[in-house]
């Protein structure tokens, strides 16, 4: 079949890849061994001459392969290696290809776990700097003789700075840097990283693709862009696979088999339920988003609002010329802070909770939980006031959002 459209794609290709007495979606397989008829076969899956198999799986199931398929098909890559959990892949990313004396260039603006794991990777004597990555020049002017990789989200939380992402991606050519993008805001449904000539795409299975709430995962996808053959931190045993494989064999020998972040089959096949609807539900949670931050720009209570579908955003260009939508993410301030309590309080629909991209809305205070540990010093440089709250838009009606938020910002004077 001729190339097919994205939701089509994910809601057929289990069944056209086959499936046992025509399930319409692949199955859940829980053995965690798997026997052959011959051990010539078995010797096969072990030395990687035989494509396809399976023998433990620590190294994967055919659930998790049948969702890797699917992710790399949503971002147009060449393989998929899917893990326990976002910051497992990342985790993975970063251990796997980088070696002590190497140097990690990363933007600033990233999830703060990812951040936190930054603070690890230099204990380990990786050289990690973090720059302003929406200015080129600061970018470029970070490269240093040992960089190997260049680390950036699509849209940070929570001020919502996207970098100059094509910029990044041709002087990442240019030095030969392997270029891992985090999806996970944005999804393949808004954005797919390859455009901008990512090596590596990072995705939180948890919060976009799977977008209910209810499972935890995480994949990193190789575009197949990124010439692997002239990396330095390739091991022999896996300089035998074609170029363009020697990446993700790594990642998944070293990150999957040795440290062992492995998705599990049941938590695969709720992912794969979730993604049959990612494009629907990013559409909604993106509109909703949208008109919700053009209400709250509006708002006599409010100061800034952090969203890139707003022209005031500094990014506004960059998101309407690469990005489908401007996704289900936004941070406002209430200029007076002291109310922050009972606005939130009052608030009916949106729960308040940690957490992205589920169905329902879900609304938090920055500074005092998820930024409470980076101390005020790290908040103010990064622009996080202490009146800021960040929304993940759901799929609710609007009209019922908006008469929410517009009665419970009545207490905000
Ligand atoms: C949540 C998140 C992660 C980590 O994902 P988990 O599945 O929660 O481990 C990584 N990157 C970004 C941008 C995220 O929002």
């Amino acid at each position: 079949m001729d190339k097919q459209g994205f939701t089509t794609g994910i809601v057929h290709g289990d069944r056209i890849a086959g499936s046992e007495h025509g399930g319409v979606r692949q199955p859940i397989h829980t053995s965690v061994q798997y026997g052959f008829e011959r051990v010539e076969d078995l010797i096969g899956v072990f030395q990687g001459t035989k494509k396809g198999g399976f023998n433990y799986a620590r190294q994967g199931t055919p659930t998790t392969a049948a969702l890797e398929r699917k992710i790399t098909s949503l971002e147009e890559g060449v393989g998929t290696v899917c893990f326990s959990t976002g910051m497992a892949a990342i985790t993975a990313t970063f251990l796997t290809l980088l070696r002590a004396g190497d140097h990690l260039l990363a933007s600033r603006y990233v999830f703060g776990n990812t951040n936190s794991l930054f603070g690890t990777l230099r204990t380990l004597g990786v050289e990690v700097t973090t720059v302003d990555a929406c200015t080129i020049d600061e970018v470029r002017a970070a490269v240093r003789p040992n960089t190997r990789m260049v680390f950036v989200e699509t849209i940070a939380n929570p001020g919502t700075q996207i970098p100059d992402l094509e910029g990044i991606g041709a002087l990442c050519r240019e030095h030969g840097l392997a270029y891992v993008v985090d999806n996970t805001i944005t999804s393949p449904a808004l954005f797919k990283p390859k455009a901008v000539g990512a090596s590596l795409v990072v995705n939180s299975l948890t919060k976009t693709i799977a977008g209910h709430g209810a499972a935890l995962g995480g994949a990193v996808t190789d575009t197949g862009l990124f010439d692997w053959s002239a990396y330095p931190n390739i091991a022999d045993d896996y300089r035998r696979s074609a170029a363009r494989e020697q990446g993700l064999l790594q990642i998944r020998k070293k990150g999957l088999r040795d440290m062992g972040g492995s998705l599990s089959s049941e938590q695969a096949h709720s992912i794969a339920l979730g993604a049959e609807t990612l494009a629907l539900r990013v559409k909604q949670s993106s509109d909703n988003a949208l008109a919700l931050a053009k209400f709250l720009e509006g708002h006599a209570a409010i100061g800034k609002v952090f969203y890139p579908g707003l022209r005031s955003h500094p990014q506004y260009e960059i998101a309407q010329k690469l990005f489908k939508g401007a996704s289900w993410l936004l941070s406002f301030e209430l200029l007076n802070a002291e109310r922050m309590i009972d606005v939130v309080n009052a608030l009916q629909l949106p729960i308040k909770a940690t957490g992205l991209a589920d169905t329902r809305t879900l609304i938090i205070p920055v500074a005092p939980t998820i930024f409470f540990e980076a101390g005020a010093e790290t908040r103010k440089a990064m622009g996080i006031s202490d009146g800021m709250l960040r929304l993940s838009a759901g799929i609710e009606d609007i009209d019922d959002l908006l008469a929410d938020f517009a009665q419970a910002l009545k207490l905000a004077a």
